[in-house]
């Protein structure tokens, strides 16, 4: 691959206010460019106000940090907590133009599936936490 395409690479962005398995927040090369893992290793369960304020902690940094337009694709993990922040966070970055995924548990899974449907996003279930499978999304990402 020549320097050129290299440069034109898109980043893809996992964000979650929880952990991803077996991948701590970092930047992770793949064939098709940089994945970064936006995490927070929690070891409980946060309640409402925290989970909220920390995922727009995590959020506040990125839009900081990093330019739309280096961005490719986002998976976000929409949990029960924190559900708000997360769905806006997603519609500020889909409005970019960015291909999102929402990974979602089924805990009030009907208004996000409104919710994707409304802003174009793709849509995969998770288990409650989303940890296994932004796991597994990580992986296949890292393998393509
Ligand atoms: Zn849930």
């Amino acid at each position: 691959m020549n320097e050129q395409k290299k440069q034109n690479q898109k980043a893809t962005l996992v964000i979650t206010y929880n952990s991803v398995r077996n991948y701590p927040t970092g930047t992770y090369k793949t064939n098709h460019g940089p994945l970064v893992v936006y995490s927070h290793e929690n070891t409980k369960t946060w309640g409402d106000r925290q989970a909220e304020g920390k995922l727009s902690q995590i959020m506040h940094g990125i839009f900081g940090r990093i330019n739309p337009a280096d961005v490719d694709k986002i998976y976000l993990y929409a949990g029960l907590y924190a559900k708000n922040g997360a769905l806006q966070a997603t519609k500020k970055f889909a409005g970019e133009g960015n291909k999102v995924t929402l990974v979602a548990c089924d805990c009030d899974s009907d208004e996000k599936e409104a919710f994707a449907r409304y802003i174009g996003a793709k849509l995969i279930w998770s288990e409650c936490g989303g940890v296994e499978t932004l796991g597994r999304i990580v992986s296949q990402e890292l393998a393509k």
